[in-house]
Formats: C-alpha cells, sequence, structure tokens
C-alpha cells in the first residue's frame, strides 16, 4: 500500500495541505520532492491520489489527482467501552481496537476506576487512532470519544442494539455470535471492566438495563486481551458471514 497520510481539513477541491507531523514525516522522513505520489484520507471515507506540488518550512501543497470510495469499514457498526488501563497498554489498546474496525471507543470510569483520561491524553490516543488507520488502510477514523462514567455508558445506547459486557460466568461468546446478523443498524455495544473487575452493583445495573453478560474462556483476561478478544471475535463472525 502506498504511503497514506491523513489531511485533518475535509479534501473538496483539487488542492490539499498537510501540517504537522504528517508534513514532517513527508518531508523529513520519506524525503518527498514535488512531483511525488501519495495517497490521502480526510476520514470521510474516500481516499485520494495525489501529487507533491510545493514543500514549504511547515506545509506541504499537494495537488489532488483522484478520489475513491474504498469500503473497509465492517458491516456493523461497533462501539467499544472499556476502563482504560494504564501508559503503553491503553495506547496498544486503542490502536488494535483502530484495525480491527471499532466505530467508537468511550474510556469509562466505574466504581472501581479505569485510569482518568485528560484532554490531552485524549489526544494522543486521537493521534494513534490515525496512526494506526494510515497503516491498515481504514479510511473512517475511530472515534475516541469523551470519558463517560459506566451508568451513562450503560444507559446511553439504543434498546435496539445487542450490549453486551465481558464478565466471567457469563454466557460463552460462541453462543452468542450465531444470533448476531452480518448486517445490523442498530449494532453492538460493548463494555470491558477495569483491573478489578465490575462491582455486583454494576453487574446489576447492566443487567437491568438489558445488557447481557459475555464469557470468554476459563481464564482471566487483562482489559485489553478481553476488549480485543470481544471485538476480534464478532469481526471474525460478520466478515465471514
Ligand atoms: N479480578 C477481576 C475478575 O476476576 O473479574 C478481573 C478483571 S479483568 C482483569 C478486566 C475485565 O476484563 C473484566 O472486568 C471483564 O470485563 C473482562 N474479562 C477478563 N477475563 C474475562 C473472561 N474470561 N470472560 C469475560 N470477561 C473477562
Amino acid at each position: 500500500m502506498a504511503d497514506r497520510y491523513f489531511v485533518e481539513a475535509p479534501i473538496d477541491g483539487t488542492r490539499a495541505s498537510l501540517v504537522g507531523s504528517e508534513a514532517h514525516h513527508l518531508a523529513h522522513v520519506m524525503r518527498a520532492k514535488p512531483g511525488d505520489a501519495v495517497v490521502l484520507f480526510d476520514g470521510s471515507g474516500v481516499q485520494f491520489e495525489a501529487r507533491v506540488a510545493s514543500i514549504g518550512r511547515s506545509e506541504i501543497e499537494l495537488e489532488v489527482l483522484a478520489r475513491e470510495a474504498v469500503a473497509r469499514e465492517l458491516p456493523i457498526r461497533v462501539t467499544l467501552g472499556v476502563a482504560l488501563p494504564k501508559g503503553d497498554r491503553q495506547r496498544w489498546l486503542v490502536e488494535k481496537a483502530a484495525e480491527l474496525g471499532v466505530a467508537r471507543l468511550v474510556p469509562l470510569i466505574g466504581e472501581r476506576a479505569g485510569e482518568h483520561q485528560s484532554e490531552s491524553s485524549l489526544g494522543r490516543l486521537r493521534r494513534a487512532v490515525i496512526e494506526a488507520s494510515k497503516q491498515c488502510g481504514r479510511n473512517r477514523l475511530m472515534e475516541v470519544s469523551p470519558q463517560q462514567t459506566l451508568p451513562v455508558f450503560l444507559s446511553d445506547q439504543r434498546p435496539d442494539s445487542l450490549r453486551w459486557f465481558a464478565q466471567p460466568g457469563g454466557t460463552p461468546i460462541g453462543e452468542l455470535l450465531p444470533a448476531l446478523p452480518a448486517e445490523f443498524p442498530p449494532g453492538v455495544v460493548i463494555a470491558i471492566g477495569p483491573e478489578g473487575g465490575f462491582t455486583d452493583a454494576e453487574v446489576a445495573a447492566a443487567t437491568a438495563h438489558g445488557w447481557q453478560p459475555v464469557d470468554l474462556g476459563k481464564r482471566i483476561l487483562r482489559i485489553e486481551t478481553a476488549a480485543l478478544a470481544v471485538v476480534a471475535a464478532v469481526v471474525a463472525h460478520v466478515e465471514a458471514s
């Protein structure tokens, strides 16, 4: 796949410009020259063939040659609410969720916490989404929402969506997947608990809101393993259907 660059502003004409780290990478790491070909995307689902027109001190001007709608999204919308782990583990989780095709990730705070997300840490996670999308060919960005409390997340979802919370002892995921149609507009919403697990009160609240507990096997998984195990199972099911 050709080198891909993310353009913040929607591309709607024959010119586009790269700034910030994208411009730095193209100019100083790839040592681009006027006339070089690149692929651009702006998060709208479309990718663009483009050519470097000029390289400035902090901005690269590009000539847009062609646009192509390339569908690399999942056939169903997957929302992942997760009490994010610390440090590199949270960046890794976010990057892999974007690669797998999650539409929206919501950092959760529950009774047993979840790492607090400042505006700057959310910014770093959004940057990780862009890097993952450049690499995996995705032309829409996974949304990283502001942090939500678990009660808000539980009650905020479409009642006709499939709502699963990962909980040892729940229904085995292999029993739930066959009932998931390959196309299901309400989508699937998944909640993953913090290191200490969901409290009994949180489990009761989730069940009262119509969420289903999902078991992922006999081992206790770390947060990121549990999150990606559910998402990967959904992806394998809907993309093979
Ligand atoms: N001490 C906690 C317990 O025993 O429940 C472990 C929590 S685990 C590190 C973090 C989260 O991952 C859990 O709250 C749950 O959402 C999910 N999880 C981990 N292993 C799981 C499994 N085997 N089945 C379902 N969910 C699991």
